[in-house]
């Protein structure tokens, strides 16, 4: 297809710069725009309709075109649009988020502090925790712990954090003291004749012996996601958590959940941490915070972190940190209406009732032929499909995610797995109808792949 000058694909190549994106590939191929969306559907340009499986970008939870957000955003800009938390100012928003967000956290917090991505949430843990250390007068102890495949962000330190080769290459990534360990997904990482429970074992006495490596007194925090997303939809094995936090208690070492995927209903917990049993120090969320509907993030920090840091503050004169739209009152109050959306439609019920359904069907594509493994918990999961001969690693998923596309379905491609994390509020029909268009998308898939 031509791209007209003129057109909105047109000036989008002309002028645009895209995250993850191959530059190249779209000065050739240019870009699909979406030009609205309602309730799981999205809509292009052209008026063809797509099931959006990854809410967005695993965000959505509400749903597209929700008028309550829309008019809770309106209300705000009409009596303050913006103001700020610096100097010991307030405003009612970001005072209701914060107390909201305490009352919700799944372990004992003690202050919530906000941020305006989840890059930010996770980059602004590591400054409190190096700030923490100084407090404590432990300067040497500065050093994170992430995981291979863990996904946290693209600031320079969450970059850092994410233990995905694309973020590193060619960025002169990671920055130095921070370290990755294993990876939980059984069937990639095992060795033979390893079983679950060998395998977690194996993955804290990794996790133990980097630590002594490199001084126990050094390390101040370990981050992971309690089920990994954006690195392929990874559910660590039963006991994974429970064995990693023994190695980081022994060893005085702080442990943030990074909920931003898992946040606020996905794994059919409010909270990952619940699902997976952790005890955090630190919890940073965003994206179903407020549906994406507006740029919102926050961390919700506990009494061991907020004590010393109170403590340096006074001391200095202040905590020297903040963004220009931390608390956002916009945002605020958008955050706050999506999260009384998401209790009181009660989507949390609506994804315990659909997970059993969701899964089988996931479960179900694992004996397609062109199909290795599935994975999943709550409303996530992933396909991955088997290696083929004559496709380098990670180059069939991009291909079966444009034929979903093409039959009306948006997944996301992580390698060769093809990832679904539909808004909160899908139904029973609508998570049927996005199963029958994987399935037939792979039963196309394969038959072209015949062919060629
Ligand atoms: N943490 C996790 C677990 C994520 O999935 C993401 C985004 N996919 C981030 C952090 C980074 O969030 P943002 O893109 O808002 O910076």
């Amino acid at each position: 297809m031509t791209i007209q000058p003129n057109s909105i694909e047109g000036r989008d190549r002309a002028y645009h710069l895209h995250s993850y994106t191959n530059a190249k590939a779209l000065e050739r191929d240019g870009a699909l725009a979406i030009e609205r969306g309602e309730g799981i559907y999205v809509y292009d340009a052209s008026g063809k309709r797509y099931i959006e499986g990854m809410a967005g970008l695993w965000s959505v939870a509400v749903g597209f075109g929700e008028q309550r957000l829309v008019e809770a955003a309106r209300r705000q800009l009409e009596t303050l649009p913006y103001y700020h938390t610096f100097s010991a100012r307030t405003h009612g928003p970001a005072v209701d988020l914060a107390e909201k967000l305490i009352r919700m956290a799944p372990v004992p917090m003690s202050k919530a502090y906000f941020t305006n991505s989840g890059s930010e949430a996770n980059d602004t843990a590591i400054k409190m925790i190096w700030y923490r250390s100084n407090a404590l007068g432990k300067p040497e102890k500065k050093k994170i712990i992430s995981r291979i495949k863990g996904y946290h962000g693209v600031t320079l330190a969450s970059a850092s954090l994410t233990g995905l080769p694309n973020n590193h290459r060619s960025f002169d990534l990671p920055l130095p003291g921070i370290f990755h360990t294993n990876c939980p997904h059984f069937r990639a990482f095992a060795q033979e004749g390893e079983d679950e429970a060998a395998f977690v074992a194996r993955c804290a006495a990794d996790l133990e012996a980097l630590i002594e490596r490199e001084g126990a007194e050094t390390i101040a925090a370990f981050i992971g996601e309690p089920v990994m997303g954006a690195g392929g939809v990874i559910v660590p094995p039963a006991g994974y958590w429970q064995a990693i936090q023994a190695v980081l208690k022994k060893h005085d070492i702080l442990l943030i959940a990074d909920e931003v995927i898992c946040g606020f209903g996905r794994t059919g917990e409010m909270f990952g941490t619940t699902t997976m049993g952790l005890e955090p120090d630190i919890i940073t969320v965003s994206k179903q915070l407020s549906s994406s509907y507006q740029p919102i993030s926050a961390l919700l920090i506990n009494d061991r972190v907020y004590q010393p840091i109170a403590e340096e503050s006074g001391r200095i004169g202040t905590f020297g940190h903040g963004y220009t739209g931390s608390g956002h009152p916009v945002a605020a109050a958008v955050a706050l209406e999506n999260l009384a959306i998401i209790e009181e439609r009660n989507l949390l019920g609506n994804v315990q009732a659909l997970a059993p359904l969701f899964q089988s069907r996931f479960k179900a594509l694992e004996s397609h032929p062109l199909a290795i493994e599935a994975r999943g918990i709550g409303l996530i999961g992933a396909l991955e499909l088997a290696p083929r001969e004559g496709f380098a690693t990670g180059q069939l998923g991009p291909k079966l995610a444009a034929v979903m596309q093409e039959n009306g379905l948006f997944s996301r491609a992580i390698g060769d797995s093809l990832a679904l994390c539909p808004p909160l509020i899908i139904t029973e029909q609508q998570v049927g109808a996005m199963f029958d268009i994987f399935e037939a998308s792979l039963d196309q898939f394969q038959a072209q792949l015949k062919v060629a």
